[in-house]
Formats: structure tokens, C-alpha cells, sequence
């Protein structure tokens, strides 16, 4: 499939890219789950000209619009995206291709907690939620790999070519056939179960579930939801800073030529009216800079 302008992530801010590059009669690519996105949890009551709405009612409204105004929509997880000559490949979970003249980085904030005990304390000494940032201290470790989701799928794959062990830890698996298919090419152990607690002092031990089972396992990747915003921006070859924030211009142009960032990823305040502003801003420049108008 090829795009003028492809945009990751259907939340509020990519939706909001996706109508105003639409609207400039460039063709708009636009993947991601809407159910993922922060706003899908959220009854928003300080938007303007809305008292009260439920986050997924106004998602539903803006994949509408989108579409409305042409953009076509993917309900896929993206599972890579380069540079590729003058374009862009995306490769989705299903491992469809899409190539762009432009990307809109649109993915939120995620980084979800397991929220159980020695998580925090461990982090960095065995707890990670960033597997192709930590991956290589883990050589000849045996590793649980946490999550239900595309990302857990992938951070399995990859720990296999550094840890002698994965064992992917999962309660409802939401991922695609085809990436089941390749964790289980790459031996990734599956087991059914619920974490309770992560053990430990000084590093990582063990793992406990809830059906008293325990993993003896020297780290534990915490991997719920799709792949990072970090990981995505890394392989790109875009820098975030530590706290996986992409740093963007008044224009909301990163620090790579064609490719644009808005919402919750390029940082706080986390509010749809600054997501939705910044969205309009890099749909629109990510349009104009496809048809070469000055913005
Ligand atoms: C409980 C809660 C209540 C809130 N209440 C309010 C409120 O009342 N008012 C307010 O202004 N704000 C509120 N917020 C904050 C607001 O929801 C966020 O600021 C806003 O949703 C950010 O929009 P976004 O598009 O940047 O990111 P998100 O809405 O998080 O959307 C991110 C999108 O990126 C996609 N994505 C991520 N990774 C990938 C990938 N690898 N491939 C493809 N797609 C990907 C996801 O599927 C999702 O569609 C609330 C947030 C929460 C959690």
C-alpha cells in the first residue's frame, strides 16, 4: 500500500493529523487501535465546547471524520518503520507494507506498570520495559517476557537471539496468528498466567503467578500494549530523550527530514486539547511538506 502521509497511532492526536492532511488531498494512511489510545479510559469534561463526552464516543467521531475526509484506516500495530531510500516502509503485525513520503509519529505515552510488588524496586536491575534497549544484558539469562499484545510478541522474538531462555508470560493473548507463528519458530516458551510478584534484592530471581507457580527467571520484560513510541523513534533513527519524550519544533517536525510528531509523545501536559492542537499542526505541515508548499 503506498500513503503521501502515513500516521501511527489512532488516538486523538493522530486521528486530529489524519483531517487535516486528509483535508489537503494528499493520501493519509492512518494505524493504530483506537482502544488503545489514553483517551479510550477517559470521560473528558475540560475540552472545549464539549461539558462531557466519553473518550471513546469522541474516538469513534474522529475515526469517522477521518475517514470522511479520505484518510484510510488501519486497525493494525506497527511493528517497524525505516527509512527507505526518499520513503518510508511500515510494517504492520500482520506484516502488511506500507511506504510513505512522510510519517506522523502519533503513538501516546505508554510505559504501562505491571503494578505489582518489586517491580519498581527492580527496575534496572532486572526489570525492563524496553526490550530492544536492554535486550543485550541479558545474554545467556533465562527472561519472562510480560504482555498480551503485539509488543509482548515481539520482545520475545528478540530476546531469543540474547537469552538462553523466553518464557512469555500471558493471560488473554490479543496478537495476530502470524505472530504467534514466529514466536513459536523462535522457541519462545508460552505460559498461561497471572504475575503477583517480581522476586528479588539486589537483582531479579524469580517470578510469582497466581496459581502459586514460580519462574525462575533473572529478568522480567513488562511489555503491555503495542510497541513503544521509544523503540519505534530508535529504529527510525531518531534519539528520544530518557523519558521517551520526541523532541519537536514549533512546527512539530522532529529532528529527522519528513517525519512528524504530536500528542502524548512529545510530552506533558497529557491532554487531548494539546494532543489534538499538536496533531492539526503535523497533519497539516506533513501534507504541505508531501505537496512542497512552504508552511
Ligand atoms: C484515565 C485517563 C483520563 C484522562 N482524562 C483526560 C481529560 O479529562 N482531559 C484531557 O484533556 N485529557 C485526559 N486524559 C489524557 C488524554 O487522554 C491524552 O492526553 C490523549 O489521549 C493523548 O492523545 P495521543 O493521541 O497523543 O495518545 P493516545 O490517545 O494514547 O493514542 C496513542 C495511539 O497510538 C497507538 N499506538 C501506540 N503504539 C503503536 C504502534 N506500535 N503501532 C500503531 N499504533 C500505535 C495506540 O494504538 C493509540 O491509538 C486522560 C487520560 C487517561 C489515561
Amino acid at each position: 500500500m503506498d500513503a503521501d502521509v502515513a500516521i501511527i497511532g489512532l488516538g486523538p492526536a493522530g486521528l486530529q493529523a489524519a483531517i487535516h492532511a486528509a483535508r489537503k488531498k494528499v493520501k493519509v494512511v492512518a494505524l493504530g487501535k483506537s482502544e488503545s489510545s489514553a483517551l479510550n479510559k477517559a470521560e473528558v469534561v475540560n475540552f472545549f465546547g464539549i461539558l462531557s463526552m466519553a473518550g471513546p464516543e469522541l474516538l469513534r467521531i474522529g475515526r469517522e471524520q477521518a475517514k470522511n475526509f479520505g484518510a484510510t484506516i488501519v486497525e493494525e500495530d506497527v511493528m517497524k518503520v525505516v527509512k527507505d531510500g526518499d520513503e518510508f516502509k511500515i510494517i504492520t503485525e500482520t506484516d502488511l507494507e506500507i511506504r510513505a513520503k512522510a510519517v506522523v509519529l502519533a503513538m501516546g505515552a505508554s510505559r504501562a506498570k505491571l503494578n505489582v510488588p518489586g517491580e519498581a524496586s527492580l527496575v534496572g536491575r532486572g526489570v525492563s520495559y524496553c526490550a530492544s534497549c536492554d535486550a543485550g544484558f541479558f545474554r545467556g539469562r533465562t527472561v519472562a517476557v510480560i504482555g498480551e499484545e503485539s509488543e509482548a510478541a515481539e520482545s520475545a522474538i528478540l530476546l531469543t537471539e540474547y537469552a538462553a531462555k523466553v518464557i512469555w508470560v500471558h493471560r488473554e493473548l490479543k496478537v495476530s496468528p502470524n505472530m504467534l507463528q514466529k514466536a513459536a519458530a523462535a522457541k519462545v516458551e508460552m505460559v498461561p498466567g497471572d504475575p503477583t510478584k517480581i522476586e528479588g534484592e539486589a537483582s531479579v530471581t524469580g517470578l510469582e503467578l497466581k496459581d502459586g507457580r514460580r519462574l525462575d527467571v533473572q529478568g522480567v520484560f513488562i511489555t503491555l500494549g503495542a510497541k513503544g513510541s521509544m523503540e519505534l523513534a530508535l529504529e527510525l533513527g531518531l534519539l528520544p530523550d530518557p523519558s521517551g519524550r520526541i523532541r519537536v519544533d514549533e512546527n512539530c517536525r522532529t529532528d529527522m527530514e519528513m517525519v512528524y510528531a504530536c500528542g502524548d509523545v512529545t510530552g506533558s501536559p497529557w491532554q487531548l486539547a494539546r494532543a489534538v492542537g499538536q496533531g492539526a499542526i503535523a497533519g497539516d505541515n506533513a501534507a504541505r511538506a508531501v505537496r512542497q508548499e512552504k508552511s
